[in-house]
């Protein structure tokens, strides 16, 4: 088939056409008199000629994309009301209960051969973790307020949700990881997370390291002395540490 050259924008236009579809210049329609006539068959040309010029196909494309953009906006808006949804955590204790003393546990537990294997419940972690995070508030609220950090123990896992608030409203930050002692070096590794409620796939939450590095230096202390340990295991609810 024949296309028209335009002389503008070198566009290709149908033959048919007089003016160019992209830019309006009038098209130079000689070379269509020129061109050797090739035969179509006149339903095609008519097929062709009404596509062009079929408006309820240009509105249904425009429709088309209305609705992709109305729904990119909904995914988009879903998203963020997950992101700023509560997870399921544990009420606030209303006053701070005396935690059981961990660090000490843990340092006898490097210290001391023949000490016994340490279990902890994940309440009792939580408890340790909010008496003794509130005594580091300055070091842990650079960016915004930290609240609290919540850990809940699942097999081989631990999933760890950090509330920090700005101006009275809370962030979640959730991440799921487990843990492996050897030779010395405490091996952490990421198995998903979640912002709010929306969950953050695991490949890209290696890279959020930054979101609980603040805690990271805060728990430093316990962090190394779990690495001195034989192994540390996640069960339900649990968390059993075993001295070397
Ligand atoms: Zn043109």
């Amino acid at each position: 088939m024949i296309k028209l050259v335009c002389p503008e924008c070198r566009r290709e236009n149908e033959p048919e056409r007089i003016y160019c579809h992209d830019c309006g210049a009038r098209l130079d329609r000689s070379a269509l008199a020129k061109a050797p006539q090739t035969e179509e068959d006149p339903n095609a040309t008519h097929k062709r000629v009404k596509a062009m010029f079929d408006p309820g196909r240009a509105l249904m494309k425009k429709r088309f994309f209305d609705y992709s953009k109305l729904i990119l906006a909904a995914v988009a808006v879903a998203a963020i009301v997950q992101m700023i949804r509560s997870p399921d955590l544990p009420e606030k204790p209303k006053a701070p209960m005396l935690p059981v003393q961990i660090s000490l546990d843990l340092e006898n537990a490097t210290t001391t051969p023949g000490s016994p294997q340490l279990r902890y419940s994940d309440e009792q972690i939580n408890q340790y973790l909010g008496y003794s995070l509130k005594s580091k508030q300055t070091a842990l609220s650079s960016y915004l307020n930290f609240e609290r950090a919540v850990v809940a123990f699942e097999q081989d896992l631990c999933r760890l949700t950090v509330e920090r608030s700005m101006s009275g409203f809370s962030v979640y930050t959730s991440t799921a990881f487990s843990m492996a002692v050897q030779d010395g070096t405490l091996t952490v590794k990421n198995r998903g997370g979640a912002i709010g409620r929306m969950p953050v796939h695991p490949l890209l939450m290696q890279y959020s390291g930054l979101l609980f590095s603040d805690l990271a230096v805060v728990v430093e202390r316990e962090r190394k002395s779990v690495a001195k340990l034989a192994s540390v295991e996640f069960q339900p609810k649990l968390v059993v540490l075993t001295p070397r």
